[in-house]
């Protein structure tokens, strides 16, 4: 539920009506805006009568939120939210790159990575210590250590660094090596690990789970924020469909609807999307076209010997042109902003 407070509300008004909410056990959160104030009310509202709180003193208007994400919902916060990674920001008007291998390998592997990605113009470094894979038998990461290296690769270039977590046990060692924790598709409903990471200060990268819908992963973005943290990038990153051709679909349609539904920033996963190098770019291109704020995608030094994903890791050559050519798309989306109505 949300209730408009109308431009001449006191403040005793705006406090009357909070008052009135906690004591019947919602919670609320207070958006002051420069016109009017609106708070947002979360819990059973069923028990609130929403024709009286309209006719209270500095009430515009009450209205009911349909969806079930509350915080996540664009009607909640109207404005889109900015996430600072260290300095780099999510949801701004800069589109966001984040490039570096599937896996960290080794010490020279990582650190070569993150220096050419950063010579390209990347603003953040991606690594997997932990990886979740379909096979027991598969490289599964070089867990603790991959953390110490990324440590090693963002001293050798300042690259503030992403990685993933896959179990709450691991969240104090993420929360002091890395800047941003990922939350893999494979675990976008680990209910567990997402109420963890939503009681940590560390903002969050949440993947689209491969199988599920906008709502369903707005609804894990609510779990975090639910808990506290209000710094989710949600990342698309392709849904299985029956197409066998690529690795899965990268959804862009998805984009422009979570631009519409929700404040959060989104940003798009080419390389999981298409299990390709050679579509890294146009669907990068693409996101950004959509209205995506940033891309995250898999760079190695020696793709065809890559311990994890090599088929769709872009050289740093290529990634170089990537980078040229998303430059250039930003100046062009500068120019078209105003036609997009999300
Ligand atoms: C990854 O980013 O390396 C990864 C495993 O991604 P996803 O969870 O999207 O498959
Ligand atoms: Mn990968």
């Amino acid at each position: 539920m949300i209730i408009v407070m109308n431009n001449t509300a006191t403040v005793e008004n705006i406090d009357n009506i909070v008052d009135r909410l906690q004591k019947a056990t919602l919670s609320t959160s207070k958006i002051v805006g420069a016109e009017q104030t609106v708070i947002g009310v979360v819990g059973d509202t069923g028990k609130v009568d929403k024709e009286l709180l309209s006719t209270l003193p500095g009430v515009e208007k009450v209205l009911k939120v349909q969806e079930p994400f509350k915080k996540a919902n664009r009607a909640f916060k109207s404005t889109d939210t900015i996430v600072d990674v260290a300095g780099v920001k999510f949801g701004g008007d800069k589109p966001v790159i984040i490039a570096g291998p599937c896996s960290v390998e080794s010490h020279d592997q990582i650190v070569s990575i993150a220096k050419s990605v950063k010579a390209a113009g990347a603003s953040m470094l991606r690594g997997g210590a932990f990886k979740p894979r379909s096979s027991p038998y598969a490289f599964q990461g070089l867990e603790l250590d991959g953390l110490k290296l990324l440590i090693e690769a963002k001293k050798a270039t300042g690259l503030p660094i992403v990685s993933e977590i896959i179990a709450p046990r691991y969240l104090e060692v993420f929360e002091e090596s890395v800047d941003m924790i990922q939350i893999g598709a494979r675990n976008m409903q680990n209910f567990d690990l997402l109420r963890e990471v939503g009681k940590s200060k560390k903002p969050i990268l949440l993947k689209r789970g491969l199988s599920s819908t906008i709502e369903e992963w707005l609804m894990s973005a609510e779990y975090i924020l639910h808990q506290g943290n209000p710094n989710v990038v949600l990342c698309e990153r392709g849904i299985r469909t029956f197409e066998t051709y690529t690795r899965n679909t990268l959804d862009v349609s998805a984009i422009i609807a979570v631009r519409k539904l929700s404040h959060l920033p989104i940003i798009a996963d080419p390389s999981h999307a298409s299990g390709k190098s050679w579509m890294a770019l146009p669907l990068s291109l693409a996101a950004l076209a959509c209205g995506a704020h940033g891309i995250i995608i898999e760079v190695h030094n020696d793709p065809a010997n890559a311990l994890c994903d090599g088929a769709q890791s872009v050289t740093p050559l290529v990634f170089n042109d990537i980078m040229k050519c998303v430059n250039t798309i930003d100046n062009t989306m500068k120019e078209i902003k105003d036609f997009m109505h999300v």
